[in-house]
C-alpha cells in the first residue's frame, strides 16, 4: 500500500505487517511497525548537469522559471547493457538526451570476431571500453540493477520502470530493494541466454574449443574434428544446424543430447528434449553430405589431451569414445522477452516484433539486439541499438519543432507536422 511522497520518495508500508498491532498501547506500536516494515522507493533523478542547453528540445521541456516540466523524467531508459542498449546510448549521449540505462553486467569471457575494428578482443575489454565511451557524456546515467517490470501509466503517457537489487549489508541480505525510474521511450535490449548441454569438462573448454555459434566461432572448426551436439530436431534445425559448418570441415558427427532420466520430453530442459529422431529423408540427406549422426547415445563427458592441453575427444553415455577437436551446442535459447510481453507488445516466434525502425507495436517502446531477431550478432546489434536511439532523437526534434511552429502561429496547429500518435 502506497503512503505518499516524503522528501522526493515515495514511502510504502506492506499491509500485511500492520495486523500485528498491540490492542493495549496501540499508538506505540503502530509507530514501532511503521519504522521497521516502511521502506521507501527511490525514484532515480535525472542528472543535475548535462552538456548542452540551447537546444530545441530542452527548451520544450521547460517551464518560463527554467524549472523542467517533467521532473526527474528520462527522455529514454535502456534495459539492458549489451551491444545493442550501449549502442544505443552512445548515441543518446550524443543526442544530449537523459538516458537511464539498467544492466545486471553479466558478460562473457571469450574472445569477440567479426565486429570490425575489435577482431579477437576479449569480450569484456569491448564491453569495459563501451561503457567507458557511453559515460563520458553526463546525460547517461547507468545503473547497475535488474529491470523487475515496466508499467505505462497512460495519465502521462510515461513508463514507470522498477528495479530490484538484494540489499547486502550483511544484516539483511534478502531484503529486495525496489527503485524506480520514470521515462518517455523504452528501449528494450535484454537478449537471449542460451542453455548449456550437461556435458563433464564443459565448463573448462567453454570459449577454447567449445562453442555454440557457428558464424562468430565457426572458423575455429576449419579442417577439425568437429562434434556438434543438438538437443533436438524439431524443423530440421539441427541437421540445418550442422551443414552451416560444411564450409569449414566435412568431419562432423551429430549427437541427440537425449532428456535426463525423468525429463519430459516436451521439456526445455538443459539436457534438450522433443523430438530427436531424424526422418529417412534427412538420414539420407546427412549420409550424402557425409555428415555422422549418432541418435542414440549422447555425450557425458569431454576427455582432455592433458600433454598438449586441449580437447582429445568425447566419452559417450555408453562408454563409446569419438576423436574430435571442437565442439558446439546448439540446445536452446531464452529470449529474454518477459518486459515486452508486460507492456503488451507482440512476438514473433518469441522474438519482439519490431518495424525497420526498431519500434515494437507499442508506441514509443523500441527493441534491439538479438531480442527481436534469430541473427544475432554483436555488429548486427550495435546496428539496431543505433536505429533505435537515431528513431526517438528524430521524433523528440519533431516535437519540439512542432510544438514552436504551433507557438509562432498563435496557437493555430500546422496539421502537416503532426507529431507521432501515441
Ligand atoms: C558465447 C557467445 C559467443 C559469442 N561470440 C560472438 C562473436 O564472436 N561475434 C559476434 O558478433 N557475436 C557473438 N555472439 C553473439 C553476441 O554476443 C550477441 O549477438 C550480442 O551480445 C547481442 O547483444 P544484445 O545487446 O542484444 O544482448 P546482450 O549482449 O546479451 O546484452 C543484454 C544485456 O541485458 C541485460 N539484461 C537482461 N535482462 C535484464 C533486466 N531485466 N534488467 C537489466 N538488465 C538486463 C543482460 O545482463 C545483458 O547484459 C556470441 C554470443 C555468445 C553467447
Amino acid at each position: 500500500m502506497e503512503i505518499g511522497h516524503f522528501g522526493g520518495n515515495l514511502i510504502v508500508i506492506k499491509r500485511t505487517n500492520i495486523k500485528f498491532v498491540h490492542k493495549k498501547d496501540s499508538n506505540f506500536y503502530l509507530l514501532f511497525i511503521v519504522v521497521f516494515t516502511a521502506h521507501s522507493v527511490e525514484t532515480i533523478k535525472t542528472p543535475s548537469t548535462k552538456e548542452g542547453d540551447n537546444n530545441l528540445i530542452d527548451d520544450k521541456n521547460r517551464n518560463d522559471d527554467g524549472t523542467s516540466i517533467s521532473d526527474n523524467v528520462f527522455d529514454v531508459a535502456i534495459i539492458g547493457g549489451g551491444y545493442a542498449g550501449l549502442s544505443a546510448a552512445l548515441l543518446l549521449g550524443r543526442y544530449l538526451r537523459p538516458t537511464i540505462i539498467f544492466d545486471v553486467a553479466k558478460h562473457r569471457t571469450s574472445r569477440i570476431h567479426g565486429y570490425l575494428g575489435f577482431e579477437k578482443s576479449p569480450i569484456g575489454d569491448v564491453v569495459q571500453k563501451a561503457w567507458k565511451d557511453v559515460l563520458q557524456y553526463r546525460s547517461v546515467t547507468r545503473v547497475e540493477e535488474r529491470v523487475e517490470r515496466v508499467d505505462k501509466d497512460h495519465d502521462s503517457n510515461l513508463f514507470l520502470i522498477t528495479t530490484t537489487t538484494k540489499k547486502d549489508d550483511g544484516l539483511t541480505k534478502d531484503y529486495a530493494i525496489k527503485r524506480k525510474a520514470k521515462a518517455k521511450y523504452l528501449i528494450i535490449a535484454t537478449g537471449v541466454t542460451h542453455v548449456q548441454p550437461t556435458i563433464k569438462n564443459f565448463d573448462e573448454y567453454l570459449g577454447n574449443g567449445v562453442w555454440h555459434c557457428p558464424h562468430c566461432d565457426g572458423f575455429e572448426t576449419t579442417d577439425k574434428k568437429l562434434v556438434i551436439v543438438a538437443s533436438g530436431n524439431k524443423d530440421n534445425q539441427a541437421l540445418k544446424y550442422a551443414k552451416i559448418f560444411l564450409g569449414w570441415t566435412k568431419d562432423v558427427t551429430l549427437f541427440f543430447q537425449r532428456p535426463k532420466d525423468g525429463d519430459d520430453d516436451n521439456s526445455t530442459m538443459a539436457t534438450g528434449g522433443g523430438d530427436h529422431q531424424l526422418t529417412d529423408g534427412q538420414k539420407n540427406e546427412a549420409m550424402t553430405l557425409g555428415i555422422n549422426v549418432i541418435e542414440s547415445d549422447g555425450i557425458s563427458e569431454i576427455v582432455s589431451d592433458s600433454g598438449a592441453n586441449k580437447m582429445k575427444g568425447v566419452l559417450t553415455e555408453s562408454n563409446r569414445f569419438y576423436e574430435a577437436d571442437v565442439l558446439f551446442y546448439h540446445i536452446e535459447q531464452i529470449i529474454q522477452n518477459e518486459i515486452a510481453i508486460q507492456l503488451g507488445c507482440e512476438l514473433d516466434e518469441g522474438y519482439v516484433r519490431v518495424d525497420k525502425m526498431q519500434q515494437t507495436t507499442i508506441p514509443n517502446v523500441y527493441a534491439a539486439g538479438d531480442l527481436d531477431t534469430d541473427r544475432h550478432y554483436a555488429i548486427l546489434a550495435s546496428a539496431s541499438g543505433a536505429l533505435a536511439a537515431i528513431s526517438i532523437y528524430e521524433d523528440l526534434l519533431k516535437q519540439a519543432i512542432k510544438i514552436t511552429k504551433d507557438e509562432g502561429t498563435g496557437g493555430k496547429k500546422e496539421e502537416e507536422e503532426g507529431g507521432k500518435n501515441n
